[in-house]
């Protein structure tokens, strides 16, 4: 990968409004491309169909322009590649290396708020159950991370601030590869879709800086390449929260109401400087 053009990608979820820092994001992905003479693609990340809305798809693409932030060839949906996940989630089950899980949401949470363990680490309930007899009913599907880290062996990835990680997938547990009724999900997708979109250069909050270990072990169990990932800090309210978490956050479409100007509220971002109230987390 080292010396070819360099490809990034924006890829949100159209589940709600985006607010800045998403804007903070783009940007910085398509800098990024831009100041190499690469490609900036646009990827929408709707394979949740219950919560993904076409207003919200709209939206993006209006908080987008509005920004003057432009990409790369046509937009990308995620549900458009359902086949190749399905495909990728067949050769893991193949090597046996997840398994169907049958818990409901309140079974997990009871169980992930016993005394012992790290509270959002599956409990593992349903890795040596006998599956056969109630395939039948809805499952999801978990990656064995005891198993496929053991089948991948030693591996490491590589971050703009962070420099050389050996990846710990183990300490995401046991993660969902395909939801219930849905048979892909976040790790799965984004994993096969950056390499099926051939993105040399990963540049995300650095809130999905765990999630890269399970990517970089789906990438070494499905022989895909290993992009270059590009963690960068999120943007925090006067309190120092993050905007995802905070209540009342403001949407770049309210921004876009109140008068506020696009490509200066961009220019500020692209220099690290963030509008009135917020500021740059540090890494
Ligand atoms: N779709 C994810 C989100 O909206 C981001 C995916 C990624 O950048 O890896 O948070």
């Amino acid at each position: 990968m080292e010396g070819g053009p360099v490809v990034t990608r924006f890829a949100p979820s159209p589940t709600g409004a985006l607010h800045l820092g998403h804007a903070y994001s783009a940007l910085r992905a398509r800098a990024f491309a831009r100041m190499r003479g690469g490609a900036f693609l646009l990827r929408i990340e709707d394979i949740d169909g219950a919560r993904s809305r076409a207003e919200h798809v709209a939206g993006i693409l209006d908080d987008l322009r509005w920004l003057g932030l432009d990409w790369d060839g046509p937009v990308t949906f995620q549900s458009a590649r359902l086949e190749g996940h399905a495909a990728a989630l067949d050769a893991l089950a193949a090597r046996r290396l997840v398994y169907p899980c049958f818990c409901t949401r309140a079974e997990i949470a009871e169980a992930a708020s016993a005394p012992h363990g790290p509270a959002a680490v599956y409990p593992g309930t349903c890795r040596d159950i006998d599956a056969g007899p109630r395939m039948g009913e809805a499952h999801a599907w978990r990656l064995d991370v005891a198993r496929a880290v053991a089948a991948a062996g030693p591996i490491d990835w590589w971050d703009e601030h962070a420099g050389v990680v050996s990846a710990v997938p183990e300490a995401q547990g046991d993660v969902v590869l395909a939801r219930k009724g849905l048979a892909t999900s976040y790790h799965l997708a984004v994993t096969v879709d950056d390499a099926a979109q051939g993105v040399t250069d990963v540049v995300r909050g650095v809130d999905l800086f765990d999630a890269t270990h399970i990517h970089r072990l789906l990438q070494a169990l499905l022989g895909l390449p290993t992009p270059r990932y590009r963690h960068h800090p999120l943007l925090v309210g006067a309190d120092g929260e993050r905007l995802a978490k905070r209540r009342g956050s403001p949407s770049l479409a309210s921004l876009r109401a109140a008068g506020v100007e696009g490509p200066k509220l961009a220019a500020g971002l692209m220099k690290d400087i963030a509008p009135a109230g917020y500021s740059i987390g540090r890494d």
